[in-house]
């Protein structure tokens, strides 16, 4: 399989450089020149086979001769070696439940996979190898997790000081190890305009194999179809699910998308989105129109210009008309969120946190407008991550899950960093 950049100005590439680089060098998204069909036997025997052999056959060819086959198998069980149960909420809807991995949220799905591609690329680099990334909450953790303890990389995460949740915080700051958190005096914009500066500087290179791990890198977007297929292989009914996705910058949607196209029999996609709906005034036939994000309680979804929308474009080979016969999507206020936390919770006895919210209104209101199918909607974090929204919601507080007990009680370790490139600069040279 080769990549191209939807910006159409840099070489194609296999996985392995895409994987590397992250972005392309003009600035575009890497995109798969072609998109495989999952082996029919694959696709009528989900139900059969084990979660592990389905993930495989799925990444396989996206990841070509650049992995061995018993090296990706490794690194595909690894990733999905904690639950992905899909649980029936009420008569139509269910939920598919990505939090039970190590930091309670999707991402961590896509940050072990792409974690252990780089470990095994990067090898034999003689060079120190840095993984350094900004985080606004969910992302830094899932990396830190991904990479801990992996030989010869060394992760290094900025995060905005007192504006991540104090679960948030603990998931970046108590690994130790080969994990290093930067707590950086000042917004999530300045840890993202330090990271990119520190990408360009060529006293940083020359000491350092500097890579990145943010979303758009196809090793962490990819591996996210493997749950779509996890969720059709725990799916009861004959007629095909309508799914809706809790969306931000829209690389999960992007790859249940994907994952239709390869053959995964899904009804519709639904992208539910807070304030921050760019995509759905697009969809609604305005121009795009990227702002800047309002923050939500949904707060992981708070991207005012998703990246991955292109690829969405490129699937469809840019026809709007296409994409809306298989894709719509919805705006939440933060006021819905709440009630419907509070509602989901006292019909069903479910407790949602504000994204899977956000997520089972979209669904419910397509489900009403269209009867006689089902749904699901996609429970991206545990709830727990979210503590101020669940008390606002159902003014009570939520029990602390065991594991995370013990979590909450490890000490911080972060060094407090001014917003100013020149410390980090100081830190990566040292
Ligand atoms: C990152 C995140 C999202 C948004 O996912 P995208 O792939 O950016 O659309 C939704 N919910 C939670 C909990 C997240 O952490």
């Amino acid at each position: 399989m080769k990549y191209f950049s939807t910006n159409r100005q840099s070489p194609i590439v296999d996985f392995r450089e895409a994987a590397i680089q992250g972005q392309a060098p003009d600035k575009g998204l890497y995109f798969p020149e072609t998109i495989p069909a999952v082996q029919a036997a694959v696709l009528q025997n989900l139900k059969q086979l084990d979660e592990a052999g389905i993930a495989y056959e799925v990444i396989r060819p996206y990841v070509g001769d650049t992995i061995p086959a018993h090296e990706l198998r490794r690194i595909v069980a690894e990733t999905l070696s904690f639950p992905i149960p899909l649980v029936n909420v009420n008569e139509h809807i269910a939920a598919l439940e990505l939090f039970h991995g190590p930091t309670l949220a999707f991402k961590d799905v896509g940050a072990r996979f792409m974690s252990r591609c780089l470990g095994y690329f990067l090898r034999n680099e003689t060079r120190k190898v840095t993984v350094l990334v900004a985080t606004s909450g969910d992302t830094g953790g899932a990396v830190a997790h991904g990479f801990y303890k992996v030989p010869g990389i060394e992760v290094i995460i900025l995060y905005p000081s007192g504006k991540v949740s104090p679960v948030q915080e603990k998931q970046l700051t108590t690994l130790g190890h080969n994990i290093q958190a930067l707590e950086v005096k000042g917004t999530f914009d300045d840890c993202q305009r330090m990271v990119k500066e520190a990408f360009t500087d060529d006293q940083v290179a020359e000491k350092r194999f500097l890579t990145s791990a943010n979303s758009i890198n196809v090793a962490r977007w990819l591996p996210q179809q493997f749950y779509y297929f996890l969720a059709l292989r725990q799916w009861e009914y004959e007629f095909p699910p309508v799914i809706a996705v809790p969306s931000g910058n829209f690389g999960n949607i992007c790859a249940g998308l994907l994952a239709m196209q390869s053959g995964l029999p899904v009804q519709h996609f639904i992208a539910a989105c807070n304030v921050n709906d760019v995509v759905s005034s697009y969809l609604r036939g305005s121009e795009w129109q990227p702002r800047t994000a309002v923050p939500t309680l949904s707060n992981a979804m708070d991207v005012g210009n998703p990246s991955n929308f292109v690829r969405i474009l490129e699937l469809f080979g840019h026809s709007i008309s296409d994409l809306k016969q298989r894709l719509s999507a919805a705006t939440i206020t933060d006021e819905e969120t709440l009630l419907a936390i509070q509602r989901i919770y006292n019909e069903s006895g479910y407790l949602a946190d504000p994204h899977g919210a956000v997520g089972y209104l979209a669904l419910e209101r397509y489900l009403q407008a269209h009867p006689g199918l089902h749904g699901i909607f996609l429970e991206t974090a545990h709830p727990v991550k979210f503590p101020e929204a669940v008390q606002r919601a159902l003014q009570k507080e939520q029990e602390i899950p065991a594991a995370l007990e013990q979590l909450m009680q490890q000490p911080k370790q972060a060094r407090a960093i001014e917003p100013d490139y020149e410390e980090l600069k100081g830190y990566l040279l040292d």
